[in-house]
């Protein structure tokens, strides 16, 4: 959605909604998915605005999903509230982390996940023990699709595949998340599109 008043030439160019310069804006093609089970998105603040980011898009298609900018949490009742329910998990790959068919099938499961640069997440869980005191999951092991962006590690993913991943292993209904993945080929292909141009291709 296009929110930004025309007549003003400081925001004309830029999405009220995600920050993003209107060309790059994918609000207006946001699917709404009804999603079972809720999900908090805890997002760097370095990583807001990031132009190849996919966060804001994951939580903006979903209808149990919060995005919260930050790297303190500790006094945030949103979040405090969200992780001290049980079953909380954090999805965050590494020894000690179970698979998701590896869990209990308990009714209410929520998940964190965390989004920006390894470095910057592994720094938020260290400084928000309630977080680090989480149990943690892993994504079966798969290939990412995100080649846009230079990847940290093998298998890592985009925030919005992560989190397609997660409702599509955790549910078992892969069909009601196809919208997601098609939203996350889209946001593929526009940079595709934008850096071929670049290259005056
Ligand atoms: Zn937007």
């Amino acid at each position: 959605m296009n929110t930004s008043d025309p007549t003003s030439t400081h925001t004309s160019r830029y999405c009220t909604h995600c920050g993003r310069a209107l060309k790059a804006c994918l609000c207006a093609t946001l699917p709404r998915i009804a999603n079972p089970t809720p999900l908090m998105v805890l997002q760097h603040p370095k990583e807001r605005l990031h132009p190849k980011g996919t966060a804001h898009l994951l939580a903006g298609a979903l209808e149990l999903a919060e995005l919260r900018v930050g790297s303190q949490w500790q006094e945030d009742e949103a979040v405090q509230q969200f992780v001290s329910h049980p079953p909380c998990y954090l999805l965050w790959p590494g020894e000690g982390a179970l698979t998701l068919d590896e869990l209990p099938r308990e009714r209410g499961a929520r998940f964190v996940l965390l989004d920006g640069t390894w470095r910057k997440c592994y720094r938020m869980l260290m400084e928000n023990p309630a977080l680090a005191a989480l149990p943690r999951v892993a994504l079966a092991p798969r290939s990412g699709h995100y080649h846009i962006r230079k990847a940290p590690f093998a298998g890592a993913l985009s925030t919005l595949e992560a989190g397609y991943h997660l409702l599509c292993e955790w549910e078992q209904e892969p069909g009601r998340y196809a919208p997601l993945w098609d939203l996350f080929v889209r946001f593929n292909q526009q940079w595709l599109t934008f850096s071929q141009v670049n290259r005056g291709a």
